[in-house]
């Protein structure tokens, strides 16, 4: 038998982009982060309250409205700014685009922790890694969670999704740092890894990556040349 795991992991559906948010934490020391949480933020803070949680930061894996808030498609979507007001905690971004957060979502400089590829965030025995992943937006970041004893839990942002890939004809998007992403970093983690996509995308919600690297073809072809091509470069 197994200790059981420390691990709190809950992935919610939310708003009207088909967003997932995710509660990340330790249940022996009940602190949790939320990632992303662009909507229902109240929902999101009462979830975490009635498992007994303690909201201690939140993590941007990249700056997208549907992702930490603001305007865009004629919507007003609430996010960070109902966070920081409802309950302030340290925002956690990549560097590269902690500005272009700060303009999207109104969030302080105070506020935010200017993140690398390589960081961690220990929770309990649960350790949160921050991997690097630009292409779909130059600070696009993927958060590794990690536990003893159980397979490590990918949450991927729009970087990967089950059975596709992030698009890169947004501003700041670069197909070539893509590939690099997907096929030096995500597609060399354990196939045992759990993957938790920033959409449903497709009808299940997660995935092995070992199933992905057989069946997504964006992880499927190897070569930098056939990538572009799939991508329409
Ligand atoms: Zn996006």
């Amino acid at each position: 038998m197994s200790e059981p795991s420390d691990l709190y992991f809950h992935q919610i559906p939310a708003g009207e982009m088909a967003n997932f948010v995710y509660l990340v934490g330790s249940r022996e020391t009940r602190e949790c982060v939320l990632v992303d949480p662009a909507w229902n933020v109240a929902g999101l803070l009462d979830q975490a309250a009635a498992d007994e949680m303690n909201v201690v930061g939140a993590l941007v894996t990249h700056y997208h409205q549907d992702h930490v808030g603001g305007s865009v498609f004629g919507m007003e979507i609430e996010g960070l700014a109902e966070m920081m007001a409802r309950h302030p905690v340290p925002v956690h971004v990549n560097k590269e685009e902690a500005d272009g957060l700060r303009q999207v979502t109104g969030v302080s400089e105070s506020d935010i922790v200017r993140r690398e590829g390589g960081d961690t965030i220990e929770l309990g025995a649960v350790t949160i890694r921050l991997l690097h992943t630009p292409g779909h937006t130059p600070g696009s970041q993927c958060f590794l969670v990690e536990t003893a004893g159980g397979a490590a839990s990918l949450v991927s942002g729009d970087t990967l999704f089950l059975g596709s890939c992030g698009r890169v004809d947004l501003p700041g998007g670069d197909p070539e740092a893509l590939y690099h992403s997907l096929h030096d970093q995500l597609g060399k983690l354990p196939d045992e890894t759990l993957l938790y996509p920033g959409h449903l995308y497709s009808t299940e919600p997660s995935s092995t990556l070992a199933e992905q690297k057989r069946t997504n073809p964006y992880l499927r072809v190897t070569r930098l040349e056939d990538f572009l091509g799939f991508m329409g470069y």
